[in-house]
């Protein structure tokens, strides 16, 4: 019962900070954030911070999920490409939202602990695969939402490729001293690009990390 006021709580911070679409609210609302932190974090599962995971990884804040879900526009048809899977938090949001997920996460051990949560929350829309993000995901290309989750130090290019005409892409972009969150949406002329939210993410790193 705790964890339900706990959820109340933070879904009325989530609504006070500008988060109005109901569909966003109401996945954060159905997902138990607190089968994505470690067991030592549990109580704090439905706190409005970040959390530590494994290898200095974190899960994002339940408001900057909320915040880059509802920047993401998504409609339930759309396939939605996220890179950073981390906890599995963010991709859960969103396949409650869109008909598709494909996330790459570098760490072999963090993708594989993430597919077990969606199959536990029972997310079968949910692809997660082993990668370098910077790649992006050319077999299943092109999407019309893309969505990074770690700070990439400028607008990755190989990512704006996989975008379709018309399409979105919500990236954190700047270096370790902070990022702003980019709406970049792809236009015949080239790529229209807002600023919204100054926010500190671990950054994009290259490579993959095939610890198990
Ligand atoms: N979306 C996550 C937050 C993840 S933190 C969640 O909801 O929990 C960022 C993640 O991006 C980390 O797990 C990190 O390992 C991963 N990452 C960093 N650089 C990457 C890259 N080049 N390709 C894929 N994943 C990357």
């Amino acid at each position: 019962m705790i964890d339900q006021a706990h959820k109340i709580r933070l879904l009325m911070e989530l609504r006070k900070g500008g988060i109005t679409n109901t569909q966003v609210l109401s996945a954060i609302e159905r997902l138990p954030r607190e089968l994505f932190v470690s067991t030592v974090f549990e109580d704090q599962a439905y706190d409005n911070s970040a959390l530590p995971i494994a290898h200095g990884q974190t899960i994002s804040q339940p408001f900057v999920v909320a915040f880059m879900t509802q920047a993401l526009e998504l409609g339930p048809r759309m396939k939605v490409l996220e890179i950073g899977t981390g906890s599995g938090y963010q991709a859960a949001v969103l396949a409650q939202l869109c008909r598709r997920v494909y996330t790459i996460e570098r760490y072999r051990s963090l993708m594989a602990e993430a597919e077990q949560r969606f199959t536990a929350v029972q997310l079968s829309n949910i692809t997660a695969i082993t990668g370098d993000g910077n790649r992006g995901w050319p077999e299943q290309a092109p999407f019309p939402r893309i969505i990074v989750t770690a700070a990439a130090p400028e607008i990755p290019k190989t990512l704006v490729d996989q975008l379709d005409n018309g399409g979105i892409m919500i990236v954190p972009v700047g270096d370790q001293d902070g990022q702003d969150i980019l709406r970049v949406e792809k236009t015949v002329e080239g790529v229209d690009v807002r600023m919204l939210l100054p926010v500190r993410f671990v950054p994009m790193v290259e490579g993959v990390v095939k610890d198990i």
